[in-house]
């Protein structure tokens, strides 16, 4: 089932290696994002207190029950991680399913980490590092420090991924307080995520939708904010903060 970007990593000095990026404790609780197989919680659990694994293929996840099966303190939940409720957790050590890793980046904005370590496509990985101005590249720079700390080529994978790959190691910022409500909305419509900053500033309801009436272009407002422009971000930010 290649259409749900299944590449298990084989490399066992990797694994390794990831793991002490993650630097786990015995206290940690980990989310893994897309087990399959389970070649990398063989390692998180091995350290870390709980391991929270969501992932997609039911087939997949059966497996795993039955790999490690008593082992006490790993916990299943199936389901797509781009729309689930995460449980709480100190660090997710992944290697990430590779269609969903921008969504996943809006969606740690809403979460209480210590770090993610992820392997990602060395492209998504120089996005987020590099100097390219994006949606994305915005929203890193603004919540998260992002480090490459490998880059891994495809021999590491079974069946072999088509691009080269990276583990990075992401640590969280707080971030501007304008952008970070606003983001963290980022499933919203424009007009209500900021109708809601506006009235959280203290603004009545109708104060509010009339501030954003009369700055904002209609097509802007009825936008999700997931799919606005890096202008038109930027243009928020601009008339909303200054
Ligand atoms: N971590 C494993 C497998 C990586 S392949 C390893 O290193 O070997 C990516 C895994 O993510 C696959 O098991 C795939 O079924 C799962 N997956 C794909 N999309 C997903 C999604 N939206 N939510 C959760 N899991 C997903």
């Amino acid at each position: 089932m290649q259409s749900i970007d299944q590449h298990y990593m084989i490399d066992i000095p990797l694994l390794v290696r990831i793991t002490s990026i993650a630097d786990l404790h015995k206290n940690d609780l980990v989310l893994e994002i897309g087990p399959g197989t389970g070649y990398l919680t063989r390692y998180l659990q091995k350290i870390a207190k709980k391991v929270f694994v969501i992932e997609k293929d039911p087939k997949l996840l059966k497996e795993l029950k039955e790999k490690f099966n008593n082992n006490k303190n790993i916990t299943y939940i199936g389901g797509d991680a781009t729309k689930l409720d995460f449980p709480n957790f100190t660090k997710c050590v992944s290697n990430l399913p590779y269609t969903i890793c921008e969504p996943l980046m809006w969606r740690f904005i809403r979460e209480k980490f210590e770090m993610l370590v992820f392997v990602v496509p060395l492209s998504f990985a120089e996005i987020l590092t590099g100097k390219t101005p994006s949606r994305l590249k915005l929203l890193s720079d603004a919540f998260y420090e992002v480090e490459i700390t490998q880059k891994i080529g495809p021999e590491s994978f079974y069946p072999k991924p088509k691009t080269e790959s990276a583990l990075i190691k992401i640590t969280p910022k707080e971030g501007n307080f304008f952008l970070r409500e606003f983001f963290i909305q980022y499933d919203k419509k424009t007009k209500n995520a900021l109708r809601e900053i506006l009235m959280k500033s203290g603004m009545t309801k109708s104060e509010s939708q009339e501030y954003i009436t009369l700055r904002l272009k209609p097509s802007i407002q009825d936008k999700n904010i997931v799919n606005l422009s890096l202008e038109e971000i930027k243009e928020i930010v601009k008339l909303f903060t200054q």
